[in-house]
């Protein structure tokens, strides 16, 4: 099975890689994939399979289907996430962006060109697996606001029936070729927040007078860190940054306001709201020390993105059946960087994988940068690991 698997792989590239820089060609931005959702449909319809559905109604973005074997057993979902990213390209590759500030600079058309090809195979092979697959290609990933997938799983359609899902992101820091796995937490969970720090304003020479809301913000953000270092246990991980402080016009004059934005990252969302109580603690304190008030606003966005163990290990175990040890690795630390498949995650056992693009001698490639470029030759990888983890998969825990 295994062999039949790289074989189709093999066969299927180029077709897979035309794939692939089409989509490159024509990004769209979250919610707004219109045309790519067509060329999905299509290409679906091409292969006969024609009972797909929209993923998201509000936008009639993304599709998803299903691939029945007609055999009872469980089912396993698929998904590729199809946004780019409000980017320039900025290198000079032939399939480059068509659209103006508007490019594929993280990958997500490799992987909607890769659940196409996963398709072929799987359609091929019909026969030699059983329970159903479903193909979900998302909108939205990145966002704007809270991202596609929190409004896919809560129409509840795609994860009806649906028993273990698989996720696969091509990795810029990963060696060409080779698989990752993360067991347990892989992505962290961000609360967003800003704060307004007010006074009635006031001269500089009569300090006594009015709150001052440079004080204390600056006074907060000293605090806050301690947070990290005095309040939450130092094993516990958690990010608490500031991204933005601003106050004041005039050297000699306190203003009415000063505003601050930042985010909060952890792998256990529990935390993160304990950082929140602590932080408006803070405020609290400091504002009654200093007679200010303050507003402020904490947005709760995608939960951590924690890896089932006995999934990640199987899918693991029968990818290095297929690459070899040397081209399997376990990743050591999860990253504080935020992906919406964790929505998925949260509702069924999950296992999310990598496959790396990095060539040797070559510069990384960046995701979020507009030179981010990869050689789409890997599809062929990917391909054949997206494949041979679901059939093997739904194989092995059909009775
Ligand atoms: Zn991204
Ligand atoms: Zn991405």
């Amino acid at each position: 099975m295994k062999e039949k698997i790289k074989q189709l792989s093999k066969e299927y590239l180029s077709e897979v890689i035309s794939f692939r820089r089409h989509i490159h060609q024509n990004p769209e931005l979250g919610f707004e994939e219109y045309n790519t959702t067509k060329f999905i449909q299509e290409q679906l319809n091409n292969m006969g399979l024609t009972n797909h559905k929209v993923a998201l109604k509000r936008t009639k973005t993304g599709v998803y289907v299903d691939i029945d074997s007609n055999k009872p057993g469980k089912t396993v979902l698929f998904r590729a996430d199809i946004d780019a990213l409000p980017l320039e390209e900025e290198s000079n590759v032939e399939y480059k962006s068509n659209v103006k500030g508007v490019a594929h600079m993280c990958g997500h058309d490799g992987h909607i060109a890769n659940l196409l090809g996963v398709a072929k195979i799987l359609l091929q092979l019909k026969d030699s697996f059983k329970g159903k697959v479903r193909l979900l290609f998302q909108p939205a990933e990145e966002g704007p606001d809270m991202g596609g997938c929190v409004e896919v799983v809560n129409e509840k359609e795609v994860l009806n029936g649906v028993d273990f899902a698989l996720g696969f992101h091509v990795y810029g820091a990963g060696n060409f070729g080779k698989a990752y796995f993360k067991y347990g937490p892989m992505y962290a969970s961000f609360i967003d927040w800003d704060i307004k720090i007010k006074s009635n304003g006031g001269h500089c020479s009569e300090p006594h007078k009015s709150a001052d809301p440079i004080i204390i913000g600056s006074q907060a953000i000293n605090l806050f860190q301690s947070i990290l270092t005095k309040i939450k246990s130092p094993l516990d991980n958690a990010v608490l940054a500031v991204g933005t402080f601003n106050g004041g016009s005039n050297s000699n004059v306190i203003p009415t306001e000063a505003t601050m934005t930042g985010t909060i990252r952890t792998y256990d969302l529990e935390l993160g709201r304990t950082i929140v109580s602590k932080m408006k603690s803070i405020m609290n304190s400091l504002c009654e020390l200093y007679n200010g008030t303050y507003e402020s606003n904490f947005l709760e966005g995608y939960p951590p993105l924690i890896n089932n163990n006995q999934l990640t290990k199987f899918v693991m175990n029968e990818t290095i059946s297929l690459l070899g040890k040397d081209n399997v690795k376990e990743i050591d630390h999860p990253t504080f960087g935020c992906e919406d498949f964790s929505y998925i995650a949260n509702e069924v056992p999950s296992c999310y994988f990598k496959i790396g693009i990095h060539k040797e001698n070559e510069i990384e490639p960046l995701h979020h940068s507009g030179s981010f470029e990869w050689d789409d030759s890997v599809l062929e990888t990917s391909m054949a690991v997206s494949a041979n983890a679901i059939i093997s998969f739904l194989n092995a825990i059909t009775k």
